[in-house]
């Protein structure tokens, strides 16, 4: 599965509509301190579901949205969308090409899309399930996360084994059927 694009409007530091667009390959992203990198990354794990404010490095999710600078004001909502190949359909989904939006408004209100149709949160994290794309899988390694990773407790080590072994969509499964 290959990211293809990354859409930015109103997150972080990205003010106006920005488009990244996505090699096959190895792509680096480069600037000086403070100029928006891991703002992209953060970006990447919003879309996919993130909803710890820490983990995005903020204190609320308002913190999100662009909060104005000295020549442009705040905007009202962030959003967020990736564009996927899905030729492979690794994501259980008929279309070939896939994307994904977050929409989050000051007021707090929140919107999930896959393909431009509106969707809940849990269709987003049903669908990334064993891909090792979800948000708390191994796509997006931050910081210390590979000492974390080998220091871990062998419990907290097997989530990542289920999550590349396929088997996290069944025990999900097995458990919403259990509450029932
Ligand atoms: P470094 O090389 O130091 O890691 P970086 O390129 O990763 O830097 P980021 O952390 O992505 O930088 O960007 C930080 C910048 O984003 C700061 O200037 C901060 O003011 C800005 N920023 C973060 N949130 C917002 C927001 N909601 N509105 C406007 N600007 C924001
Ligand atoms: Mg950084």
């Amino acid at each position: 599965m290959l990211l293809k694009k990354i859409e930015l409007q109103g997150f972080k530091s990205f003010a106006n509509k920005t488009q990244l667009e996505i090699d096959r390959g190895v792509t680096a992203i480069v600037g000086p301190n403070g100029s928006g990198k891991s703002n992209i990354i953060d970006a990447i794990k919003w879309v996919l579901g993130e909803q710890s404010v820490k983990s995005l490095r903020g204190s609320k999710m308002e913190d999100v949205i662009f909060s104005g600078s000295s020549d442009s004001r705040q905007k009202n909502y962030a959003q967020v969308t990736l564009t996927l190949d899905n030729k492979q359909k690794l994501l259980d989904i008929e279309y070939s090409e896939v994307n994904i939006s977050r929409r989050y408004f000051r007021d707090g209100q929140s919107q999930y899309f896959i393909n431009k149709t509106e969707c809940r949160l849990k269709d987003i994290h049903e669908l990334f399930m064993d891909t090792g794309l979800g948000k708390e899988a191994y796509s997006v390694i931050g910081q210390g996360q590979v000492d974390e990773i080998l220091t871990s407790r062998p419990e907290e080590r097997r989530i990542i084994f289920e999550e590349a072994s396929g088997i996290v969509k069944y025990k999900s499964k097995k458990l919403q059927s259990i509450q029932k």
